[in-house]
């Protein structure tokens, strides 16, 4: 058996698409890469094919990353894959590259307030065996029934040199969540990707699928992704915590958090990029609704999380904000792009810090809303991508063809649910993801 590796790339649809070569090219391709077409960013999630500005033209380069690679032996079988960059043939970052387009948000992070970020993902899927395990929401004997899964995968996860931070039985029915610990800018999303990669894959060489669809019933609950952020100096102390500031916000975290929940309505279209998304993103299911800041709150789109120690040293290290109106039909690259870009545009406007809510925010009238500066988050995939084409500053912080190219995306998908009820599109989704 002549081994492969796949160099991959997680595209506009979230898809990990790529091509293999023989594992002895290694070297080769890691300057030289495989072979790209510019037109399969418009490949949409349901494989349909959005209109192209480039036809049946052009060429790139998908160069694999050695520092973003997984070698994970499933006995029959090793899976040998190698997230990469799309780059032109003359080796400059592809405008349409989302792993490119997060690496420039990073960049400007840096530049404007010298920090790096850290992030870890938490990401909720579920697994969709023939058996419906109902009543063991958070359940021993709902754990007990995947542990060999659940231990396979969390191996496989620290085999790709990711920790598990935990994994349980979540509150729907089959539902399952596995939460990494933070890792640093371009490594943060690049683990997001590798993990539901591990996941899908531990589960079929078990005999299991799994789904990281955003909702699978719209009776229940949804898949979220919530990522979590923080920021280190240039010596990587912490920055997020402040003891005097506001939810204990440093000056840097209040203004990148008011910066998020300001841009939020028009960045929305990335982070919960499928028409399904929206049945998730309703009040009461745990999810997010509104552009506020929660403290501790699980109904807040950005949540300041709990810290469990009191070591002040510890505190400032552990503190972050949590970013809940994700779902794992985005893709983490151009998610955190949107989240970072959000960010840094607010400390660059020198916004204050957002002020928590601590009510019920579905009883405020839009008037009411409105005057405290809240908006009811976009309701469909298309009132999300309306805001984001309509919302220059945005526009600016990618590139306008990037802005053309996402909507005629997205619009392709949103064509190819036409005429399906609610039901056939959860199926659609939940096979797509
Ligand atoms: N399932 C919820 C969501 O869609 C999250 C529940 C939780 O707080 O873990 O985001
Ligand atoms: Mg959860």
């Amino acid at each position: 058996m002549q081994p492969l590796i796949f160099a991959a790339t997680c595209d506009l649809a979230g898809k990990v698409r790529g091509k293999a070569f023989p594992a002895g090219d290694l070297k080769r391709r890691l300057s030289r890469g495989v072979g790209w077409t510019p037109t399969n960013v418009q490949i949409n999630c349901f494989d349909g094919i959005a209109e192209s500005p480039f036809g049946a033209l052009g060429d790139l380069l998908l160069i694999p990353d050695a520092d973003a690679e997984v070698r994970s032996d499933f006995g029959s079988v090793v899976e040998h894959f190698m997230l990469g960059d799309i780059v032109t043939l003359e080796g400059e970052p592809w405008e349409l590259c989302t792993r490119s387009l997060l690496k420039s948000a990073l960049a400007r992070l840096e530049r404007v307030a010298d920090v790096r970020l850290l992030a870890a993902f938490e990401h909720e899927f579920q697994l969709k065996s023939e058996f419906e395990l109902e009543g063991e929401a958070y359940g021993r004997t709902g754990f007990e029934m995947q542990r060999t899964f659940c231990e396979s995968l969390t191996s496989h996860v620290a085999a790709a040199g990711l920790s598990t931070d935990s994994i349980m039985k979540e509150y729907g029915s089959n539902q399952y969540e596995l939460v990494i610990g933070p890792e640093e800018g371009i490594r943060a999303a690049d683990a997001a990707v590798i993990l539901r990669e591990l996941t899908r894959s531990t589960a079929r060489h078990s005999g299991e699928a799994a789904t990281f669809t955003p909702i699978r019933d719209p009776a229940s609950v949804g898949n979220g992704v919530h990522i979590h952020l923080s920021f280190l100096d240039r010596n990587g102390n912490p920055a997020t915590f402040d003891p005097d500031g506001p939810c204990g916000m440093s000056r840097l975290s209040g203004a990148f958090a008011a910066g998020i929940l300001k841009y939020l309505d028009s960045i929305l279209a990335l982070t919960a990029p499928s028409v399904i998304s929206y049945l998730r993103l309703t009040p009461h299911r745990w999810s997010a609704a509104f552009n506020n800041l929660g403290f501790r709150d699980r109904e807040a789109s950005l949540r300041i999380c709990p810290v469990t120690t009191k070591d002040p040293t510890a505190v400032s290290r552990q503190f972050n904000m949590e970013y809940r109106a994700a779902d794992a039909a985005a893709c983490p690259h151009l998610a955190l792009a949107a989240l970072v870009h959000a960010g840094v545009q607010g400390i660059e406007e020198g916004l204050s810090a957002p002020v928590p809510t601590e009510e019920d925010l579905s009883l405020l009238s839009t008037e009411a809303l409105n005057a405290r500066g809240f908006v009811r988050l976009p309701e469909t995939l298309e009132a999300a991508l309306g805001k984001f084409g309509a919302n220059a500053t945005v526009a600016g912080w990618f590139s306008e063809p990037f802005v053309q190219v996402y909507l005629a995306h997205k619009a392709s998908e949103i064509a190819h649910l036409a005429g399906m009820d609610t039901a056939a599109k959860c199926a659609a989704y939940e096979m797509a993801y």
